[in-house]
């Protein structure tokens, strides 16, 4: 029996479903409150360059049927151009490759030597039966060792995450960090060439209209209503499904940040409002430059800036290496990220002062930018305190009971890439299909993040 389905929230984990749902002959209604669909993929044209808003995205998935819907939604092979990833880390004044263990050779000879002495120290305790600690701070000792820590990882992730890693819970990274071999990092210390992060070792991009073209393509054709301009006011469970702002609908899913909706759910009981409440993200300043260039940049994908006196940026994408289309004849592209807690207030003395920085880092020419632009966005990473783990437990707990369904990077605050989005809404679709064929109640049942 087909459902009535809201799904809050038009990013690409709403309009992915959506357009399943559609297929599968369901009535969807997608409400979202800005403008247009697209969330953090958006994209945007200024003075003629193509940017993405919320820092450089790539299509990626370790996933076959997810790859294949990703570069359906562009048109195929066609609609997309193939990269081999080259990202380097600007190191003191070295290029290393990354990851930070598959360039240990490129160091001085006193870090490589501090990098392996620290992994194999790490790695014969783990092997004694150390027990994986609860922050993040310990667990880069525990898995990387003290050199690797010094030399990248604790500069590099103070500067993202901004606050005390040993303050921070080592629950995101369980399963996204593969264990680099020994061997690996041994054959790196002595100059042989190792690859590392094989699932990300090509990717691709949209030819033209930046990553937004994916979401834009699950869109265009889709058999769902799209109202935008909407923001969803009141949800709750009624006696035979749900209302929203007075509408009845079958379900209704979530993908909406969690904060940022949660005033609209009558029926939350007060302690998991209360842990929604306290769920915080990390913001996101993505600054937009074009410049003038004689020659194209070289061929890297993007590059990470560890340390705090190559200005504020975390990291610098080569945004133009993407897809030709993403800048004018005769002109590169770089996006740079810096991340805040909220207080970051960007003006043009502070990008411009960003620029020099980049220059002085060596990345690109400041008296060449001819385009100048940021956009904030308040939700981009997740804020993982020790308390985290625990607290977002209940509030899936709770809506996976409830009737509800909630996912989506911020939805469920799983640190998901837009590739893992559409693979969750893939196993939604699923959900929706056996509450159709049973017409009861049933609980949710996601995979492990
Ligand atoms: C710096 C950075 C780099 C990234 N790089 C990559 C990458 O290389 N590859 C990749 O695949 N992914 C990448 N990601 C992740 C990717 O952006 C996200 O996984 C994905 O966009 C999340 O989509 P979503 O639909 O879950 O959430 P969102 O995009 O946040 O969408 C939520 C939507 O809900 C809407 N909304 C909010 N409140 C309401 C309301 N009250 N009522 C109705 N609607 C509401 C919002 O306007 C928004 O449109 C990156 C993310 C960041 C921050």
């Amino acid at each position: 029996m087909p459902l009535k389905i809201a799904i809050l929230g038009a990013g690409i984990s709403g309009v992915s479903l959506a357009r399943m749902l559609g297929e599968d002959g369901h009535s969807v209604v997608v409400f979202e409150r800005t403008e247009r669909a697209g969330g953090l993929c958006k994209s945007r044209v200024v003075d003629g360059f193509t940017f993405d808003d919320a820092g450089g995205h790539i299509m990626f998935s370790k996933r076959a049927d997810v790859m294949e819907w990703m570069k359906a939604r562009c048109g195929g092979e066609s609609g997309v151009v193939r990269t081999e990833r080259r990202t380097r880390i600007r190191w003191h004044d070295r290029w290393i490759p990354y990851p930070f263990e598959n360039g240990v050779g490129h160091l001085t000879k006193e870090a490589t030597v501090d990098c392996v002495d620290g992994y194999v120290e790490a790695y014969v305790r783990r092997r004694c039966g150390e027990p994986c600690p609860e922050s993040f701070g310990k667990w880069i000792q525990w898995r990387m060792g003290d050199g690797f820590a010094r030399h990248f990882m604790v500069p590099y992730n103070e500067k993202i995450w901004k606050r005390d890693l040993d303050t921070m819970s080592a629950a995101w990274v369980a399963g996204r960090v593969p264990e680099a071999p020994m061997r690996d990092i041994l054959a790196s210390a002595v100059g042989l060439d190792t690859q590392g992060y094989g699932h990300q070792s090509v990717f691709w991009f949209p030819k033209s209209g930046g990553f937004e073209r994916m979401v834009r393509g699950a869109v265009d054709g889709g058999r769902f209503a799209l109202r935008c301009g909407v923001e969803v006011k009141h949800v709750r469970r009624e006696r035979e499904g749900f209302s929203v702002d007075g509408e009845r609908f079958d379900l209704v899913v979530n993908t909406a940040p969690l904060p940022a909706i949660a005033a609209a759910f009558a029926d939350l009981p007060d302690p998991i409002r209360a842990d929604i409440e306290a769920l915080r993200p990390i913001s996101l300043v993505n600054v937009l430059i074009g410049v003038r260039a004689d020659e194209p940049p070289p061929p890297l994908s993007w590059i990470y800036l560890p340390f705090p006196g190559q200005g504020p940026a975390n990291r610098v994408t080569y945004f133009s290496n993407y897809a030709p289309g993403n800048a004018p004849h005769g002109h590169a592209s770089y996006m740079a990220e810096v991340t805040h807690r909220g207080e970051l207030k960007p003006d043009r003395n502070w990008a411009l002062e960003l620029c020099r920085g980049l220059d002085r880092a060596g990345v690109l020419a400041a008296d060449r930018v001819v385009t100048l632009d940021w956009v904030n966005s308040e939700y981009a990473y997740i804020d993982q305190d020790l308390a985290f783990p625990a607290r977002i437990a209940r509030v899936r707990e709770w809506f996976d009971a409830s009737g509800y369904v909630t996912f989506g990077r911020f939805g469920r605050y799983e640190y998901h890439n837009s590739d893992q989005c559409i693979g969750r809404a893939m196993e939604v679709r699923k959900h929706v299909a056996e509450l159709a064929r049973s017409g009861g109640q049933q609980r949710l049942s996601l995979s492990e993040p």
